[in-house]
């Protein structure tokens, strides 16, 4: 770069920033915190984010392009188990920072195994203690950390809450002499890179995983037919797609009162998000053994 630097007057910092760590200890959560909107999916059920979202925080000198990840997995075997690890781990290859988040006082032979992940790719790692809110023994909190700091050379443990703020100023603050100088890579009012269409179907398929709790297991997924905006309502027809004709069932409920209540849930998520008025059309459908089958994770998206 021979550029005269006459225009830079503010040294600017970009970089990619991953959130790793396993299932439930509240990566999205935080993404959506720390990037003042909500753009990724959360629930108390694992395995609900299973794709790499961006959300996008621009400061006046620093962009952080945050990369939520799926939870790296323990269990091996069924492909879309397989697919969010490879896609774990193939971010972390990517980034510039990497968030590690944890939970409470715990640390599990989980954490243990991202951890060992993580230290495959020689990156700088911030170690996040979230969900401090839920620590009662607050003076059990500082040995936790000493502790946790000799499992790694972690840049900075910082024990945070993803719901309740606590503490992302000093986190946000962290993070900008961690990012390499540079020019911004997306425009200042971009936040995520993901259309509107997909957060739609997200918003559904978080719905479902919300209301039905563990009667359902992981193996759905929500397929947008029609996105159409029509003066200020905007139509959508999508697809609930279920492993057998039993979760069929279930996700539609006593006449079809299960099915209401996710939609009229997932039809004011999208309005909040959008900022349009929308008419949701849900149907549920049998697609059998997709989320086993390579090829179908990559018709529906699942992968690159
Ligand atoms: P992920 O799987 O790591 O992305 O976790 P999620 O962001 O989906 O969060 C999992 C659950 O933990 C949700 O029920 C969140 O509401 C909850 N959670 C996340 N952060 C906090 C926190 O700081 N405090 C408390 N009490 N709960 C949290
Ligand atoms: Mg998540």
């Amino acid at each position: 770069m021979s550029d005269s630097d006459t225009q830079h007057e503010v040294e600017t910092r970009c970089g990619y920033v991953a959130l790793v760590g396993r299932p439930n200890v509240g990566k999205s959560t935080l993404l959506n915190h720390l990037i003042h909107q909500k753009i990724s999916i959360t629930s108390r059920k694992p395995q609900t984010t299973r794709h790499r979202i961006l959300g996008i925080n621009t400061l006046p000198d620093c962009q952080c392009i945050f990369v939520d990840t799926p939870g790296l997995h323990l269990q091996k075997g069924k492909a879309l188990n397989r697919v969010m690890n490879d896609t774990v781990i193939s971010t972390i290859k990517d980034v510039d920072l990497v968030l590690f988040v944890v939970e409470r006082l715990t640390w599990t032979e989980a954490d243990e195994k991202v951890l060992r992940a993580i230290q495959t790719v020689k990156k700088p790692v911030l170690l996040l203690i979230n969900k401090v809110d839920q620590i009662s023994d607050k003076a059990k909190l500082l040995p936790h950390i000493q502790m946790l700091s000799t499992l790694h050379d972690f840049a900075e443990v910082v024990p945070v809450s993803a719901l309740g703020g606590h503490n992302l100023d000093t986190l946000e603050a962290l993070l900008k002499p961690l990012l390499p100088p540079g020019p911004f890579m997306f425009p200042a009012d971009q936040v995520t890179d993901r259309s509107s269409r997909f957060m739609a179907a997200e918003l559904i398929r978080e719905k479902v995983t919300r209301q039905l709790g563990d009667e359902l297991p992981y193996e759905i997924t929500v397929e947008i037919e029609k996105y159409e905006q029509d003066g200020n309502v905007l139509h959508v027809h999508a697809l609930i797609l279920v492993e057998k004709p039993g979760q069929k069932k279930i996700l539609i409920g006593k006449e079809g009162e299960r099915l209401k209540s996710i939609g009229s849930a997932a039809r004011e998520g999208m309005e909040l998000a959008l900022g349009s008025r929308v008419m949701l059309n849900l149907w549920v459908k049998v697609r059998s053994g997709w989320s086993d089958d390579n090829r179908a994770l990559q018709s529906l998206g699942y992968m690159d």
